[in-house]
């Protein structure tokens, strides 16, 4: 018989026993808006970003310093950063390809900026145009400017491993060059890594072993999130599992957002509705209100027409009488 903790060691860690902080960071308005066509209009946006905010979420990822021809869906990020800044307590975090993007999202005034490193370097090259070498003179160039500023002004710097679990170009990912590349984003200067399921390929059990083997190199608090797709359903069970090994910070996008270009039907980010009714039922502590959340969708729905929407929850609602953790003894919520 195999034991259950040779696949999860942590698995005894079902409820937390005192309310244990999650942070999930809504990626919606950058990762969900880059993979439709359908433009957003700056005003939805805005919108969107300030319902969610209101509803207790703590970080949300409003856009991508791209070109705008490249992705037109996010030509106004510098105006959305601009403004999401003014929202009291709120993390403004923002996607940098290159060194020219962090400088556009330094002066706009971003709080967490992330340059995404494809740990498969065909992707690498079909997605970035770059070789890992190039990305890692890119990762300098960015350092030596965040040096250059005073530390009120400085963002934190997040050094992003995509394709971690695997690539749909190369297949298999080798896990010895997931943690290589993370401590070399490390050693150049980035403040932390995290792990990207870019392609939906991840399972719980090789999700715990690489955060890891990851964290055995760059610490704990060199790696505190990932972001985990849906594709092909696993998107909770992984969030779980990261939970299980110590990771506090959890991508998500309202409504799944977006879709998932290999799996038509199926959302691609997990669903932010779905991940904190799961946390807050747990007993998690998010600082999210789940029935202001829950709304915040029909702003989305109003401003992208016929854009399809995932997840369970805000379809079924939420169980009746819910009011927090559920199940937990009183003393405990
Ligand atoms: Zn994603």
């Amino acid at each position: 018989m195999v034991t259950s903790s040779a696949i999860l060691p942590e698995a005894a860690l079902i409820m937390p026993s005192k309310r244990t902080s999650i942070l999930v960071s809504e990626v919606g308005p950058r990762d969900g808006l880059q993979s439709i066509s359908s433009i957003m209009p700056t005003e939805a946006k805005k919108a969107w970003i300030a319902a969610e905010a209101a509803a207790g979420v703590p970080e949300i990822e409003v856009g991508s310093f791209v070109p705008p021809k490249l992705l037109p869906q996010l030509a106004d990020t510098a105006e959305i950063v601009a403004y999401a800044r003014t929202i009291p307590g709120l993390t403004v975090a923002a996607l940098v390809p290159n060194f020219k993007g962090a400088q556009n999202a330094i002066t706009a005034g971003a709080h967490k900026i992330t340059l995404p490193l494809s740990v498969s370097e065909t992707h690498s090259l079909k997605n970035l145009r770059k070789t890992h070498d190039q990305v890692f003179d890119e990762v300098r160039a960015i350092v030596e400017l965040l040096n250059t500023l005073p530390k009120d002004q400085r963002p934190h710097f997040e050094g992003g491993l995509s394709t971690a679990f695997g690539c749909t170009l190369e297949g298999h990912v080798d896990e010895r060059k997931v943690v290589e590349l993370a401590v070399k984003l490390m050693t150049l200067g980035c403040d932390e890594v995290g792990l990207s399921d870019t392609t939906g390929y991840a399972n719980p059990a090789q999700l715990q072993r690489l955060i890891r083997l990851v964290r055995a190199e760059v610490g704990d608090d060199g790696l505190t999130g990932v972001h985990l797709h849906n594709t092909r359903g696993l998107g909770l069970a992984n969030a779980l599992a990261a939970l299980e090994v110590g990771i506090t910070t959890l991508d998500a996008s309202l409504g799944g957002l977006g879709g998932c270009p290999f799996a038509p039907g199926a959302s691609g980010n997990i669903v932010t509705e779905d991940l904190v009714f799961m946390l807050d039922a747990m007993g998690y502590e998010t600082g999210i209100d789940l029935d202001k959340l829950l709304v915040v969708r029909d702003i989305v729905i109003a401003a992208l027409p016929g854009e399809e929407m995932y997840g369970f929850t805000p379809d079924a609602g939420l169980p009746k009488g819910y009011h927090g953790p559920w199940g937990l003894p009183a003393h405990a919520a």
